[in-house]
């Protein structure tokens, strides 16, 4: 029995008590645990998918590279190394080489802009408008399926490590928007509703929740062709299309403000978002082929079929999107161009993934996002990072 008022003899009892003798480590009963990597009837039935939450068997076989998987996987799951996904290790490593804050960016300059009378036009108003609102909840919605759809599904450590750190950094740039929300003075209300409220917004985040719904679902499991397949399509609809496509025209529309000297704080947090999501994105894309090269059976002709339509179809909502947000030209952009980049876009994703270009010819109006992306820490290092790093800090140390 434990003594919470005297743990030391609670300690020095549990010490001196009997252990168990163990003869021979695979019948011992004290330490024997259902193996479902080892049983074949366990290894059909999808409902022992393993997470990572087992009992730890004690004496257990070690593991090697060979018993790592993308999915379905019957080994230990708490073991990083040996690495078989070293990319996934390696893309970890960059992610926590990126790390930076949205309090680090200077809002000053987007105040007295947004609050001068005359300082942007109604169509550049309703720009950071419309874009806070989307990616408000979209990064929300997000991590919330990495963390409760995706993750107990993929069984490999070093993609968990790395789905870990991707949940920290949507976590960072809904802080960034609603950093961004409050700088500027908007109606918070107003502005994390627009999901609810805004039809093209709400298109594409209800469109995105049709795929995540069934894999939160608990008694989901992965383990049959039809599971293995929703896994993969809802992996392709949140990395392909929602991070991979409709995250794009908000990302060219703030960042063409920022290169035109406006809302250079907003435009900044979005180039920092821009390089994190990119990440995140070839992350996906490198988890989707990986699931095609270990499950072949997957990937059939009408899987893929419709796996086309359904990132035609998100081409089509952002499209709408686009003009929703941009009814008239401005800053030299129109909805025509974007029209044409999301064509541009779908092609690139599409080979990504192994399918057929669906627009043929269509090529990239906006050249200087590629440039965008490439962003060097030492910019925000030398000319607008904060210098009192504790600003947040909650602990006292008197
Ligand atoms: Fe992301």
């Amino acid at each position: 029995m434990l003594n919470w008022e005297d743990p030391v003899a609670t300690a020095r009892q549990s010490a001196t008590k009997p252990r168990p003798v163990v003869r021979e480590l695979d019948v011992a009963p004290e330490y024997s645990v259902p193996q479902p990597n080892l049983s074949p009837a366990l290894v059909d039935a999808p409902e022992h998918t393993v997470t990572g939450l087992e009992q730890v068997e004690f004496g257990a076989a070690r593991i090697t590279v060979d018993d790592k998987q993308m999915i379905n996987c019957r080994a230990d799951l708490n073991q990083l190394v040996p690495f078989k996904y070293k990319w996934a290790w390696q893309k970890y490593l960059n992610a926590c080489a990126n790390h930076w804050m949205p309090q680090e960016i200077n809002m000053n300059a987007d105040i007295a802009l947004w609050k001068r009378p005359d300082g942007l036009s109604d169509d550049e108003r309703l720009i950071i408008e419309r874009n806070l609102g989307f990616f408000a909840s979209a990064d929300s919605l997000v991590a919330n399926n990495l963390v409760l759809a995706v993750y107990r599904h993929i069984t490999n450590p070093e993609c968990r490590q790395y789905l870990l750190r991707q949940a920290f950094e949507e976590a960072l740039h809904t802080h960034a928007y609603q950093y961004c929300i409050e700088s500027l003075g908007l109606d918070e209300a107003e502005v994390f509703n627009m999901y609810r409220e805004v039809p093209s917004v709400h298109d594409k985040a209800a469109w995105a929740m049709r795929f995540t719904q069934s894999l939160g679902d608990p008694t989901f499991h992965t383990g049959t062709p039809e599971n293995d397949q929703r896994l993969l399509r809802d992996l392709i609809a949140f990395y392909v299309v929602f991070e991979g496509i409709f995250f794009y025209v908000g990302f060219v529309q703030v960042l063409s403000m920022g290169r035109r000297n406006k809302m250079t704080g907003c435009a900044e947090q979005f180039q920092y978002i821009l390089r994190d999501e990119s990440m995140h994105m070839n992350f996906g894309i490198d988890v989707i082929n990986q699931i095609k090269i270990e499950n072949p059976q997957l990937w059939t002709a009408e899987f893929q079929k419709e796996i086309v339509a359904m990132i035609r179809e998100g081409i089509d909502l952002e499209v709408r999107y686009a003009i929703d947000t941009m009814p008239r030209g401005v800053l030299g952009l129109n909805a025509r161009m974007f029209e044409e980049y999301l064509h541009f876009i779908a092609n690139r994703r599409c080979a990504q993934i192994g399918l057929p270009e669906q627009y043929p010819g269509a090529t990239n109006p906006f050249p200087w996002m590629s440039e965008v992306m490439d962003l060097k820490k030492e910019k925000n290092f030398f000319e607008t990072r904060v210098t009192e790093y504790q600003t947040g800090g909650a602990l006292t140390w008197d």
